[in-house]
Parts: C-alpha cells; structure tokens; sequence
C-alpha cells in the first residue's frame, strides 16, 4: 500500500531535505521520518492574490500537512485563474464583503491574510469572528494598539492568530540560535542588520501611507527588529533612530525612505540597524559574541540563505521557507507544536510596539524605552 512513490509523493521535497538535515531537534518533521504524514491536514484559504499570496500558493504544493482549498479576492477573474490552477471548488471562494461567512463552511480551517498592511487588523478581526484560525502576514499590523486588538479578538473567538514570520523555520537561521544556547558565541555583544532594497513604482501600495502604515520600517526594517530579537535572543529595552530621506517625492510624509536604528538589550548588548527603501543589496545579518560570530548574507530573502560562523559554513539544508512554515504552522495549530522561535501574535505585538518606538525615536530624536 505505502510504496516509495507515495512517500515521496506525502512527504514532500522540502519535507525530506529537513529530514537528512541536522535540525531535527528544532522542526517538527522530525516526527515524520520513516513514515508518511496521517495527521490532520490544515486547510487554508488566502485572502489577497498578489505577489506573495502567488508564492504562498505555489510553496503550499509541496505541503504535506497544509492544503490550499479556498480564496478571498476581490477580483473575480482571478478568482477564477486560481480555481483552475489550484482545484479550488466555488463553494470556497468568497470576496471581501461577503468573507464573514466562511463560518458556515467546514472546510476551511485557517485564512491566511497576505494584504496590504493596513488592511490586516480588520481583517483578521473579521477572519476570528468567523472562527477560523488566523494566519497574518508581517506586519501584523500598523501599531502595537491594532496588535493587542487581533490577540484578543483571536483568543475571545478561541482560534490561533500566527504571523507568517517564514525565518523562524529556515535551518540556517536556527542553526545559528543552537550555536547561540549551547555557549558557542560566548556571552552575545553585538548584532547589525541592513535590510533594504530600492522601491520602484511610486504609486504601489508600498509607498502609499494609508495602505502601508508607513515606509520601509514596515516592509524590510522589520527584519531588521524581528532579526535582532531572534539572534541575541533578548527584549530590547530601549531604541534610538535616525532618518533620511533624499527623496521627498517619493516617499512622502509618514513614507520612511531610510531609517537607522540602535537597539539596546538588558544583557548590555546592542544592536545596530539599517531599514532602507532607496538602498540595494542589503540582506546582512552579524552577529558577535565574545567567543565567536556569525555572518550571513543573504540573511532574510526568499533563499538560499548563506552564512558562516567563527567555525565554519553554515551548510543545513536549503528550503522552500513558505512550504516549511504552512507545515509547521498546521502543528502549531493543531498539536500546540512550539516551534524554537514564536509565530504567534504575541511575537508580532512584540515587533510592533519597537516599531512604534523607533518612530517616536526617529521623530523627536530621543532615546525611547520599548513598552513591555
Ligand atoms: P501585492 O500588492 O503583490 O498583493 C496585495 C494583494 O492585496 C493584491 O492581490 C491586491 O489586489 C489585494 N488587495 C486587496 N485590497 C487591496 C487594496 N485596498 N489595495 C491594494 N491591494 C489590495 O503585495 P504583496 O507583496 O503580496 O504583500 C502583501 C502582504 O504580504 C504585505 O503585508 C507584505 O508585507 C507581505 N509580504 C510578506 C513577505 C514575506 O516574505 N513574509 C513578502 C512579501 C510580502
């Protein structure tokens, strides 16, 4: 009955990759080896069938514990292309009016909400309401306040809120995190992020404030924090930040053209940080410690990610970032599976009230403490 076909088939070619790697102690695929999947299968509908909705989709093919079957769009002639490309039946595919009633429909588990910005909070707000869990993209929201808002919206419907926070599932990034807790760093001084790319077209969403909630702080920059926070493992406790912008045409009132920011940790660490949307390849990652480093560039694009650390290579197995995470998050969801680093909505709280402390920051040019 099971033959190799099949496994293969089941299991997925991400999936396998994880399991001849060497983090298995960090992934939940490490329940899965030898066997195929026979647990339950999170089925998912995306909300918004744009650029990274594309790539969610198309990473979902190779899920083995995550299904697509269901959209919300607001365009009915896409609508109609994903039904083709993904075997989605009518009975799952709604708009953004009449989405509120998915209640109805028992075979939707999860919408993942892969919108602009702005549109996030209500949304997920409307997603819990409808009792299914929340999948939300980064970032969470516009502010820490919107953030508490869909936490508690999701526990008061008791369904799961997760940010689609891809990183916290890559090998190489959590072999850097093992290294960190078994010592192999030493006591963990300094961190630098740059994070940054030119924005093109003027008029996309991304450069619109009202959309985006502000410029490349909510975009890239919050790789930057997000990437701070995971790799010295700490809160920080207080942020400065300065800004640049040398095109007020583009990146109007509100639109973060460049920000600089510093972090401080209660260890004493620091972290210094660079969000740009007028700046080109800045995907870095340095971490230091006072027994090693470790380097790695690119540190947060779709992959492979590279790096090295004071012994050598970072060499885990390369993935697709989304097949893994849609996998890992059908666990979360279902088994309470923890993963090594958080994706649930406390963890994008979290990153939202720094964001909101880097612009006070970069406004009045004061040192501001991160509320806890
Ligand atoms: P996009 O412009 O390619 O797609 C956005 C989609 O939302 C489009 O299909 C658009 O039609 C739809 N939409 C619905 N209401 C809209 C409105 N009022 N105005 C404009 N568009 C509307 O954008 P994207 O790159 O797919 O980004 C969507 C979200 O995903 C953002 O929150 C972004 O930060 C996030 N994202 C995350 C990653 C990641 O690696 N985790 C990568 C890219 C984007």
């Amino acid at each position: 009955m099971n033959t190799r076909r099949d496994f293969l088939r089941k299991m997925g070619a991400s999936a396998l990759m994880l399991q001849l790697g060497s983090i298995t102690s960090f992934s939940s695929a490490a329940n899965q080896i030898g066997k195929p999947y026979e647990g339950r299968v999170l089925r998912v509908a995306i909300m918004g069938l744009g650029g990274y909705g594309t790539r969610v989709a198309e990473a979902m093919k190779a899920c083995t514990k995550a299904k697509l079957v269901g959209v919300i769009s607001g365009t009915p002639s896409k609508i109609k292309a994903w039904q083709a490309r993904y075997n989605i039946p009518e009975k799952n595919c709604y708009n953004y009016d009449n989405f509120d009633l998915v209640k109805n429909n028992p075979d939707i588990d999860a919408i993942y909400v892969i919108t602009p910005n702005a549109l996030h909070h209500n949304q997920v707000i409307r997603v819990a309401k409808a009792g299914k869990h929340a999948i939300c993209e980064k970032p969470m929201a516009l502010n820490a306040r919107e953030g508490q808002e869909m936490i508690d919206a999701c526990k008061n419907a008791n369904v799961k809120l997760l940010v689609g926070y891809r990183m916290h599932f890559e090998p190489r990034t959590l072999e850097v995190l093992r290294m960190r807790n078994v010592g192999d760093f030493g006591k963990v001084m300094f961190f630098q992020a740059q994070c940054g790319f030119k924005a093109g077209d003027p008029s996309q969403w991304r450069l619109n404030k009202a959309l985006a909630g502000g410029g490349s702080m909510m975009d890239i920059g919050i790789y930057a924090i997000n990437g701070a926070r995971y790799m010295v493992g700490e809160e920080p406790v207080w942020v400065t930040a300065q800004e640049t912008k040398t095109d007020p045409l583009k990146f109007k009132d509100g639109v973060d053209e460049t920000i600089q920011f510093q972090l401080g940790f209660p260890s004493g660490a620091i972290a210094s940080c660079l969000s740009s949307y007028n700046i080109s390849h800045l995907d870095r990652f340095y971490l230091s410690g006072e027994k090693g480093f470790a380097e790695m560039q690119p540190s947060t694009g779709y992959g492979p990610i590279r790096g090295r650390t004071h012994k050598g290579e970072l060499n885990q197995p390369i993935t697709t970032h989304q097949t893994v995470q849609m996998d890992e998050m059908a666990t979360i969801i279902f088994d309470d599976h923890r993963p090594a680093i958080p994706v649930n909505g406390e963890e994008g709280l979290k990153d939202l009230k720094i964001i909101d402390a880097i612009y006070q920051a970069a406004e009045t040019g004061l040192k501001v403490k991160v509320k806890g």
